[in-house]
């Protein structure tokens, strides 16, 4: 089944749901028995079943088939918010060993190593993305981003994985950027692939989720991991987000394109510095982007304008696009990543990223491309 199709379907689940053709929401935060030795089945894992909305619920289960549908993989859970997902995906598959990221990773990723991790004795170290042998070997779990997050630079998954499999390491994938609409990172190797649902999944700007997916053991453990840590979602997230994942094919062709066509004219544009995104000609991804992407690029980019005062004065002057610190919704939002997602990095480190003063990001909703050239055009005029 092609994914768009799965993404219309994958999760319906007539033993749940035998008559609606939309699923309810199991709004309870509890199930109840009719015998004490029924409970005593499903809370001992010996029969299927519900028994507490933290432990395991029908809309996190619903969730949970139809992104593991759509990125290929047997098995999949939900987690409360992305950072949940990161956090689970981390601890479940570290197996008592370092933690190792990559250099280029959201920065809720770095505060999570830096300020959580790192104080409860988990060591955590970083790499090149684009240098595998770079990859520290007393690590026993590797975090990457299949395009990262915010210049939206890709990385060779199959040479990771490679690489994490001969040192006896997993690799997880952060393919929030990227989605499984153009890329699959378990084809590629990936043990482990998170996402935060807030974003293209769910994709309305209306819900907090994360999600996991990957083999039936390592997700069984992430899954414990999210309910003791009591970050697994709510019913009604998981509903909103299957609601969202249902248009995930269409709403992903158009912004694609919509990248690809901003791309296009903000290359052209005299005050615009530098184009991040692989469709441009001379980006360093472009290989990359042939081989783990069935596309030209993720329906993010991001632009260099010359200095924080311009980014703010073309910030100021949108009137359609507006200003938000998050991706992947129907509508194009923009950001400022030095002073939102990525503030956590120091000057230095924020500049050898090239995450500069100037540097803006824009994500790519569903409108008529015309318009939007027409709004990023008086902006910059
Ligand atoms: N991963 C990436 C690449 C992100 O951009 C974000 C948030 O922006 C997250 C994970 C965290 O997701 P959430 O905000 O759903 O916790």
């Amino acid at each position: 089944m092609h994914p768009d199709t799965a993404a219309v379907h994958a999760g319906e689940e007539p033993a749940l749901a035998p008559s609606s053709l939309v699923p309810p929401i199991y709004q309870t935060s509890v199930f109840t028995f009719s015998d004490l030795y029924s409970a005593a089945d499903v809370t001992g894992g010996k029969a299927v079943g519900y028994s507490y909305t933290r432990i395991g619920q029908p809309n996190a289960d619903m969730f949970a088939q139809a992104v593991a549908a759509l990125e290929g993989a047997p098995a999949a859970c939900v987690a409360a918010s992305g950072m949940g997902a990161i956090l689970a995906a981390l601890v479940a598959a570290r197996d008592g060993r370092a933690v190792a990221a990559a250099d280029e990773i959201y920065g809720g990723s770095v505060a999570l190593l830096e300020g959580f991790l790192e104080p409860l004795g988990v060591r955590c170290l970083r790499f090149d993305a684009h240098d595998p042998l770079s990859l520290p070997q007393e690590a026993g779990v590797v975090l990457v981003e299949s395009a990262s997050n915010p210049l939206g630079r890709l990385a060779d998954l199959r040479a990771l994985a490679d690489t994490a499999h001969k040192h006896g390491q997993r690799l997880v994938v952060d393919n929030t950027f990227a989605t499984p609409y153009l890329c699959r990172p378990h084809e590629h190797g990936a043990d482990l692939v998170v996402h935060s649902v807030t974003k293209f999944l769910a994709g309305h700007g209306d819900v907090t989720l994360g999600v996991v997916t990957g083999n039936e053991e390592l997700v069984g453990r992430c899954q414990s991991a999210l309910t003791t840590f009591g970050a697994t979602p709510d019913p009604f997230a998981c509903w909103l987000a299957l609601r969202g994942l249902r248009t995930f094919g269409v709403r992903m062709e158009r912004a694609v394109a919509n990248a690809k066509g901003v791309a296009r004219f903000l290359a052209q544009q005299g005050a615009v510095q530098r184009v991040h995104h692989p469709s441009v000609p001379g980006h360093p991804d472009a290989e990359l982007a042939r081989r783990f992407l069935s596309g030209e690029g993720p329906a993010i980019l991001a632009f260099d304008l010359d200095g924080e005062a311009a980014a703010a004065r073309f910030i100021e002057r949108l009137r359609l696009i507006r200003y938000a610190p998050s991706l992947g919704d129907v509508s194009t939002i923009v950001l400022h990543p030095a002073t939102t997602s990525h503030r956590q990095l120091g000057p230095a480190e924020k500049e050898r990223l090239g995450i500069l003063p100037g540097t803006i990001r824009l994500s790519l909703g569903i409108e008529r491309l015309e318009d939007l050239v027409a709004e990023l055009g008086h902006a910059l005029d």
